[in-house]
């Protein structure tokens, strides 16, 4: 089994986020940036599914700016066996993520493409149902576990009733939710054998893609300010600022 791995550059969710002071979108400047935390999850059970004997190769994909090299580097140190950079400093709504990585699709004839169930920067949650859409593919969305079985894989999706468990054909699309796994730590020994395996660039030209936007951001703001918390000291304080608050006699 061949794997495809989308995973996305987006600013460290450790991270203040600021909105720019004109309202035009996220201060992306002085921020440092990682691999989305459900995109390392999609990589990591790549690499487990490979380590079992399930998959012979892992190709890890991203598209952004030429920056989004260090995220494939993370991939390749976590297992990946090459990698490719869509470069692009282009602004890209899901839509046109989810074409291009079915053109790469189209080029690398995967088996499975695993993406993680959201990025964390827009929280669309869109691209792998979109890329299952336009692949005409069966797709399994936020899966927590991944089995391979003799003809697909056993996925089992956290849902809002539970998890539930279904066989997907391959090829298929599957979108990783945290549970999935706990990606491992990556050593100076993997960082640096990264360094020599495989890494393709290619622009965004070279896809033949519409990438036109459909969006218009109107303005973005930042969330109203929360009023600080209290420490009480006791239980009986506790007690009567809760009683206080509940006959509006303290404002919140
Ligand atoms: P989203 O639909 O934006 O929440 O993203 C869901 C998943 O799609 C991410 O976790 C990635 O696996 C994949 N994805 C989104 N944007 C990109 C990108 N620019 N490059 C590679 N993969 C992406």
């Amino acid at each position: 089994m061949k794997i495809l791995v989308a995973v996305k550059r987006v600013i460290d969710h450790n991270m203040r986020l600021r909105v720019k002071p004109d309202g035009t979108g996220i201060e992306t400047t002085g921020m440092r940036h990682s691999m989305n935390p459900f995109c390392k999850n999609a990589v990591e059970a790549a690499v487990r599914l490979k380590e079992a004997g399930a998959a012979d190769e892992i190709v890890a994909v991203s598209i952004g700016p030429d920056k989004a090299r260090e995220t494939l580097q993370t991939a390749l140190a976590l297992g990946a066996d090459r990698a490719l950079l869509v470069q692009t400093d282009e602004m890209l709504e899901t839509l046109a993520i989810a074409k291009l990585l079915k053109a790469v699709v189209e080029e690398e004839t995967p088996d499975l493409v695993l993406l993680g169930k959201q990025a964390v920067d827009d929280d669309c949650n869109h691209t792998g149902q979109m890329l299952a859409g336009l692949l005409d593919w069966p797709q399994a969305s936020f899966a927590s576990a991944i089995e391979p079985g003799p003809d697909g894989l056993v996925v089992t999706r956290e849902v809002d009733y539970g998890r539930s468990e279904h066989f997907v054909p391959l090829p298929a699309v599957v979108t990783a939710d945290l549970r999935l796994n706990v990606p491992r730590n990556v050593g100076l020994p993997a960082v640096m054998a990264a360094r020599k395996k495989p890494l393709a660039v290619r622009p965004l030209s070279a896809f033949g893609v519409d990438t036109a936007l459909r969006l218009r951001t109107e303005r973005l703001d930042p969330p109203p300010e929360r009023a600080p918390g209290q420490a009480l000291e006791t239980l009986d304080a506790l007690v009567a600022t809760v009683r206080d608050l509940a006959h509006g006699v303290r404002a919140e």
